[in-house]
Formats: structure tokens, sequence, C-alpha cells
């Protein structure tokens, strides 16, 4: 007869830490299935949450849900998102150190609704007082308005960031939220005038024209129906079922009156949006002597009078160029090209203001003593059918994390069992810091290739920088192109691709618009009408020490680069907590559990070798000075010996040699089980 199943077979176990089987992927995938089957999709690897996205509300972040995790040891419930962050705010309190909290996993898995829950849990369960509930708000409804701006609906997620997001929620010593700052990362603005097919612009444009009160309307010369604007209407997907527009215009304007943006402001903003509109229906014919007019000035008016300037000014300067050569002054024509320059550019630091003007209302300079919890929700790893700048940027960015994530676990881990002298088998896990090193070494790098092939003189176009590559990194074992691989692969990579083989899978890359979008020209004369513009917002983002600045601004690759560093540098600096999140099929289907895909994300993400660590390892880690501290009542040495400078030394030994007379003898997931129970014991006494 058949055994009874016992409730462990039917839901799985809560920590992949468990599990007998603990170093076959399939046991992984097994238990992943049973919980999400159950509508359990929150796993613990020790510390680290494994998140699988359910694609359906579950009921699961009510009010009497963060009760139970609050200031309750991270074991003793099940796992949840609101433990990881619990556990994050305790920490901060009684340590007074800082903390960050990173959530990865690719396009569509869930990062940025689990940093939502995560803000929203502070937002409840933190102390408050009356005078600070106006920070807690703004906190929170920054969210709707960076996400109206900075997001859209690709094919991968009908919600998905195009910019990445750093956010440090400060704390004063008492543990209440008392100011924020957010740092953006590369908007991904060729959005504002092309989408694939199937894709969406920015949400905020839909939300302005379907929810926008007529006068707005009217005073913008917006009409109602998005088909009527090029910019929205390439991609055939203005209208979206599953996204309200009307109802999320409400939700963001009710957070603009929040979040200390003046009428003003407002009105200065949302010219800014409808220009982009009028620019997108700018129409241009060429003449008898092939150079571009616009017979059609309407929209130029219209742009004209949002902005601040005068028609003729703003016509001149988008169907003219001035180069000087020699003495001569030479006017040749402008293209589709400076039109769509423009847009981005102006939508591009646009956002860069609001973010700002997001901060200014954040900051609390009242609080000197503060610790941070740093969110971490950035653009996931992407592959689509054609990947271009864009995805290059988004996935390096990604092996960044992942550069991170193995740093100061998997590395860091193993380094301290060494230094330790604990008995230790090294695990092997595959380091992704070759990859890094392809894209971004100097001189050598992908990035610094194209730099030198943007800059270089003569006639260097997006062909001549793959040929470049083929030249200095043909060799690597991480890059490919038709050239350089068999017969076989030939037919998969195009003759302007390359294909890099990123830790998370292969992804070949068209190199068309590379220069372009590296360099991210905006022609002179366009930047002096934008400076000289009576739009304050336009003022405050084109400012005419640029025009005066004759160096040439970093490429966008390098300010990429730059800027990974300093939120590398930022982020070291604290405290990790790792959310991995995985996305169960790719129909945005809940209950649809896809055991290939899955497998594919449990790969790349790292999370058997992180299983095999964390199972070796031991499941609470303190430093010796702290843990003799909060622990010298039950650890019976002699009084005097605290007096002296030896006593850390001491207890090192001492409690070395305690934990290993513990665990002697048992090995596997008696030893854990031993080891978890020891924790949540001291933990609860500490108390
Ligand atoms: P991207 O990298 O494209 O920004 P992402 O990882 O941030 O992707 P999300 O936008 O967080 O993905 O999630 C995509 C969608 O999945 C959400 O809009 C929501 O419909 C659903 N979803 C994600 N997490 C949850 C959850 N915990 N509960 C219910 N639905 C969820
Ligand atoms: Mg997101």
């Amino acid at each position: 007869m058949e055994g009874a199943l016992t409730a462990r077979d039917k839901v799985g176990v809560q920590d992949f830490v468990l599990l007998d089987a603990y170093t076959s992927e399939s046991a992984f995938v097994d238990n992943l299935r049973k919980r999400f089957s159950k509508n359990l999709i929150y796993t613990y690897i020790g510390t680290l949450l494994v998140s699988v996205n359910p694609y359906q509300e579950l009921g699961i972040y009510t009010m009497s849900q963060m009760e139970l995790y609050q200031g309750v040891n991270f074991f003793e419930r099940p796992p949840h998102v609101y433990a990881i962050a619990d556990n994050a705010y305790r920490m901060m309190c009684s340590e007074l150190n800082n903390h960050f909290i990173l959530i990865s996993g690719e396009s569509g898995a869930g990062k940025t609704e689990a940093s939502k829950k995560i803000l929203q849990y502070f937002a409840v369960t933190c102390p408050m007082t009356e005078s600070l509930q106006i920070t807690r708000d703004r906190l929170l409804l920054s969210n709707p308005v960076l996400e109206a701006f900075g997001n859209a609906k690709t094919l991968r997620n009908d919600n998905s960031s195009r910019f990445g997001k750093y956010m440090d929620i400060q704390f004063d010593f008492k543990g209440i939220p008392v100011g924020g700052h957010i740092i953006s990362y590369l908007i991904e603005k060729s959005r504002v005038v092309h989408q694939n097919q199937g894709e969406r612009n920015f949400h905020i444009f839909y939300q302005l024209l379907e929810g926008g009160e007529e006068e707005l309307l009217a005073y913008l010369g917006l009409e109602r129906d998005p088909q009527l604007y090029k910019y929205l209407s390439q991609a055939q997907c203005a209208k979206e079922s599953s996204i309200n527009d009307k109802n999320n215009w409400k939700t963001v304007s009710n957070a603009f009156s929040v979040i200390d943006f003046t009428d003003k402001d407002l009105e200065n903003l949302f010219g800014i949006i409808a220009s982009v509109l009028h620019l997108g229906n700018i129409h241009f014919q060429e003449d008898d002597q092939g150079c571009a007019t616009i017979p059609d000035t309407h929209e130029i008016k219209w742009i004209a009078k949002l902005l601040g300037t005068h028609p003729s000014v703003l016509l001149d300067a988008l169907t003219h160029r001035k180069i000087k050569a020699k003495t001569d002054e030479v006017r040749t024509d402008l293209s589709v090209y400076a039109r769509d320059a423009m847009a981005k550019a102006v939508y591009g630091r646009t956002f860069t203001w609001l973010v700002n003007k997001i901060n200014s209302s954040l900051v609390n300079k009242d609080f000197t003593r503060q610790t941070v919890i740093g969110l971490l929700d950035i653009y996931g790893f992407e592959v689509f059918d054609e990947n271009s700048f864009e995805q290059f940027c988004i996935n390096y960015c990604n092996e960044k994390l992942q550069q991170l994530l193995i740093e100061t676990t998997l590395k860091a881990e193993q380094a301290e069992y060494e230094a330790e002298g604990i008995e230790w088998e090294p695990i092997q896990y595959f380091n992704n810091k070759i990859i890094c090193d392809l894209v971004e070494e100097r001189h050598e790098g992908i990035i610094s290739i194209l730099d030198e092939e943007c800059i270089r003189p003569g006639p260097a176009t997006d062909l001549t920088f793959l040929e470049k590559l083929e030249e200095k990194v043909g060799k690597h074992a991480h890059f490919q192109t038709r050239k350089l691989v068999g017969p076989k692969d030939r037919k998969k990579i195009g003759w302007m691709e390359f294909r890099l083989l990123h830790y998370a899978g292969e992804v070949t890359y068209c190199t068309k618009g590379f220069l372009e979008k590296n360099i991210d020209l905006l022609y002179r004369h366009l930047k002096e009408v934008l400076c000289r513009s009576k739009n304050s917002i336009l003022r405050e983002c084109f400012l005419m020490a640029e025009l005066e600045n004759r160096r040439r601004p970093p490429t966008v690759g390098t300010q990429f680069k730059n800027s990974l560093s300093s939120l590398l540098g930022i982020l070291i600096s604290k405290a990790p907590s790792y959310i991995r999140c995985i996305k169960p099929n790719d129909g945005k289907e809940p209950s649809k559990f896809d055991d290939f895909l899955i497998r594919h994300q449990i790969k790349y993400l790292g999370l058997m070798e992180h299983l095999r660590v964390r199972r070796a390892g031991f499941a609470y880690r303190q430093k010796y000075e702290h843990f003799l501290q909060r622990t010298k009542i039950f650890i019976r040495f002699p009084r005097t010996l605290f007096a002296t400078e030896d006593a850390f030394e001491f207890s090192k030994h001492q409690l070395v040699a305690r934990i290993q007379a513990t665990y002697r003898g048992c090995s596997g997931r008696r030893a854990y089980l031993k080891k978890r129970q020891a924790a949540i014991k001291l933990e609860a006494h500490w108390r």
C-alpha cells in the first residue's frame, strides 16, 4: 500500500538547504514546483530569498501578514519578502550599520513588485511621527511617478522598468524613516522615438492622453487618440487591455500633489511631454535642392509655445545645420535624425530632472545620524529577437551585479572558512569576472573599443566597429561573430552582429546604431535653442555652460560603466540581502510552471552553487567581538578575562572549539538543522 504523503512531500521544504538530495537540480526544481502549485512562491536558500512570480494576486501582502513578520526571527515564519525586509531593518537597528537589498532576475520576474512590497512594509511597520508622515508618503508615491515616466510595456513585461533604480531609505537612530535618495541609471531614451512591434512608449504619454483633463489637453494642443501620434502608433500597441491608463493617471496626479510639484512645474513638465508628441508628428519634405523643409508648421507652433521659444528659431534649427568649415558658414540639411535626437534628449534629461525633484522632496537635513537600507531594482537580463546597444548595457549591468553576489557570498564565504581554518571542500562556481572584463577593460574592452571608434577621425561605422572587435577581442572565449564560429553556428549570427556568451546565456547583438547611441549627439544649435527656452525645466536641464565647454562629454557607454562602478562602491560598503526572482513562464500566465525556463534561470542565477555553499557552511555568522559581547552571560569565561586585550582572541578559540565539538559527527541536513536551531535560540534570547 502506498504510504500517506507527508506535508513535506506535498508542499516541499521552505529552505532548500533542508533538501535531502540537495545537489540535484531536479530535486531543486521539484521543490520549487511543489511550492508553486500551492501558491507558496517564496523559498529560502539560507538567508537568500527565491521568489517565483505568481502572475496573480495571492492575498499575501495584507496588514495581518505584515504583523506576522514584524520583529520576529528570520527563520520562525515561512519565507516571505517581508522577512527579508524585517531582517535587514532589525539588523540595521541593532548593529547601526547600512544594508542593501539587491533584487535580481530577468525581465518580468517580479523585481519591481518585490521592491514595492518592501517599501510598503517599511512604511507600515516602522515607527512614525506625525511630522514625518509626509516623507513616508513621498517615499511611497515616488514609485508611481517614476514608473509612469520610466516604465513601458515590452514583449516580456507589461510594466517593464526601462531604467535602473537604486533607492536609499534613510532611518534615524529610533528606526523612523526620515528621508530617502534615489539614483537612476540609463533610461532607455530610444523608446521615445521607436518601439518594437507589440511594445509601447513610456506609460506617461498614454496616461496623459487617456486621463488628462479636457482643459489640460486643450492647453497642450493634444487630441485623446494615441493613434494620431507617430511616436505612439508605430508599434500598433497604443491600447493595452491589461493597463488602465486612466486610473494610473489619477494615481500619478495625486502623487505629484504630495511630492511638492507646483502647478508651474506640472505645466512645464507636461509642456515637455506634449512637445515630444508634437515633435514626432513633424513631417519633413525635400525641396528642389534636396534640403529638408517643413510644409506644415502646425506642430512647430505648438512646440514653440510649450517650450517658450520662437517658431522661426525652432524651424530653422530643425531644418538647417551650421558647420564652421574654415571661414565659410555652410548650411546643410537636417533630417529626421535631428528631430528624434531632440525628442530623446529632452525626454532623457527631463527624467533626470524628475528624479532630482523627487530627491529634493525627500531630503531631511534635520537628521544627521542616519543609517540606510538601499533597495536596488534594476532592469533584468534581457534577450530579444533583435538586441541592440540598450540590451548590451542592461546585460552588462546584470553581469556586474552577478559579480557583486559572487564577491559577497560565494567567494567571501569560502574565503572566510579558509581564513578561519575551518575544514572545507571548495565549491566550484562560474566566476563571470572574465565577461565583465571583456566588456569594461580599459583600452581592451568592448566599451573602450566602441569609444575609440566613436572619436576616431575618418569614416567609422557600425561595421568598422565590428571589425575592430574581431581584431581586438576575437580570441576571447566569450565573444563570437559570424566569421569566428563554425558552419553550424554561422547561420545564427548575422553580418552586423556579435554574440556574447553571458553568464545567463548567449545573446546576439546587432551593432546597427551602436555608434550613434554611444555618442548620443544633439547638434549644438539645437542645444542652444533648448538652453534659451523659457520652459524652466528645460533651462535647468540644458545649461549654457555646456555650450561653452568645448570638451567632448563622456560617451553613454563610459558614463554607464562609471555609474555602475560607483554603484558597486556604494553597495559593497553595506551588508547585503539578496532576492532572486524567477519568471515561471513566458506567457505571463498564473499557475504555469515551465520546467525548461525555470531550470535555465536556476542555472544562471547560480542558485545551485549558492545552495551548496550555504549547505556546507554555517547558518549564522557574527563577528567574534560582537558575538562575545552578546553571549558572555552564557559562556562562562573567567570574569577577569574580559578586561584583557586577549579576551577576543581567547573567545575565538573557545567558540570555534565549542562549535566544532557540537557538530562533530553530524553531517549534512542534521548538522544544518542543529546549527539553525542554535542560531534561533540565540536570537530569541537576545531579543
Ligand atoms: P523588468 O526587469 O522588466 O522591470 P520586473 O522583474 O521588475 O521586470 P515586475 O514588473 O516586478 O517585473 O513584474 C511583472 C508583473 O508580474 C507585474 O506587473 C505583476 O503583474 C506580476 N507580479 C510580479 N510579482 C508579483 C507578485 N508578487 N504577486 C502578484 N503578481 C506579481
Ligand atoms: Mg521592473
